[in-house]
């Protein structure tokens, strides 16, 4: 590699300073490593790997004007090369079109683009389809609803994907098509799952009203505390009615030099007892992996049942009101919310 390779990382991680890979703290450079590192592995020249370190930069950074940089910078054929890989020239001003479109657009034009052009996005696919996998097996189908095109749509887009670049008999494919199975593997065993939920006899008990409290300061956080509202949601017998913002708070107790908590508080109708709520609230931390390991220690997701109705139950697992609930501002704050809005939307 000559100092041009160096230039064009030098420039990427500049470019890409303030990104980040989606609903994370990674930084974004780390993806257009893996894609360089990849198209490497998989043979490609100095210049390819210039334009995959770059293949973003025109989507995300800039446009055409970043276009213009890139040829003045590394000439002719690595714009053109970015340019390939990109599915919008529109840059920071413009709104990109709608996600099917640019999609349907990028596909037909990956069947016609370059070898090179082509092993650059085989590489992107492979990276993001990674990051896909590792979180669906850790957060569930909730995942997708950061996606534009959500379950179907993702999955009918690396389909596509798979069924070109294999129709041009690239050696990495293989690789893509391994991940793309794993993901849908993985998204039949969380369907199965839920479907097991909703075949479990629906509770015919009297409608009750619970404030739930939910917290998490491991992992990602706001993703888990997404997976969990998406499996309460599910759970039959649970309806969301107010769902608040998430609060980033302090740690109180526990360990010291814990992360900070994200919180938030779910108000829900339901019809389960109070004993088969703690079950099903239970089951929630189940799935998302909580270990219960250290007290008060950092956890992937805590639910609580902090209110039922004006009910008092003092158990030696279930004490509601939960016991500490009105001296914490982590749960007044966001339980304001949740009521409030109950309220408003009720008048
Ligand atoms: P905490 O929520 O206090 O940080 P845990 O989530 O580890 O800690 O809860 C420990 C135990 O608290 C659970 O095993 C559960 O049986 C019990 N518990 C008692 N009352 C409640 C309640 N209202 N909501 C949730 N768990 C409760
Ligand atoms: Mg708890």
């Amino acid at each position: 590699m000559t100092e041009r390779f160096a230039a064009a990382l030098a420039w990427a991680d500049e470019l890409h300073r303030s990104q980040f890979r989606k609903g994370g703290k990674t930084p974004y450079v780390s993806h257009l490593l893996r894609v360089a590192g990849l198209a490497l592995e998989f043979g490609a020249d100095e210049e390819t790997a210039i334009a995959a370190l770059l293949h973003d930069a025109v989507e995300d950074q800039g446009g055409l004007e970043t276009a213009d940089e890139i040829e003045r910078r590394f000439g002719k054929r690595v714009r053109k090369l970015v340019c390939d890989c990109s599915d919008s020239m529109t840059g920071r001003a413009c709104p990109k079109k709608p996600w099917r479109e640019r999609k349907e657009k990028y596909l037909k034009h990956l069947n016609v683009a370059s070898a090179r052009a082509r092993l650059i996005s085989l590489c992107d696919k492979i990276d993001n389809l990674t990051s896909i996998v590792r979180d669906v097996e850790q957060y569930g189908l909730a995942v997708f609803d950061r996606f534009h095109g959500g379950l179907d749509g993702t999955v009918w887009y690396y389909e596509e994907v798979v069924r070109i670049l294999t129709g041009h008999k690239m050696s990495g494919v293989a690789e893509l098509e391994r991940l793309l199975s794993r993901l849908k593997e993985l998204i039949r065993s969380w369907q199965a799952r839920e479907e097991d939920q909703n075949e479990s006899p629906q509770p015919k008990g009297q409608p009750g009203y619970a404030l739930l409290g939910l917290g998490s300061n491991r992992g990602d956080r706001r993703k888990y505390l997404a997976a969990a509202r998406v499996l309460l949601e599910k759970t039959p017998g649970i309806v969301i009615r107010q769902f608040s913002s998430l609060y980033e708070t302090l740690p109180q107790g526990g360990p010291a030099q814990q992360r900070n908590y994200y919180n938030a508080t779910a108000l829900v109708e339901t019809t389960l007892t109070p004993r088969e709520l703690l079950a099903a609230t239970q089951n929630v931390e189940a799935q998302l992996h909580r270990k219960r390991t250290v007290h008060w220690g950092p956890r992937t997701i805590d639910v609580d049942i902090l209110l039922y109705n004006d009910l008092e139950v003092n158990e030696p697992d279930l004490i509601v009101p939960h016991p500490r609930w009105s001296e914490r501002e982590f749960v007044l704050v966001p339980a304001v919310e949740t009521l409030w809005r109950e309220l408003v939307q009720s008048q």
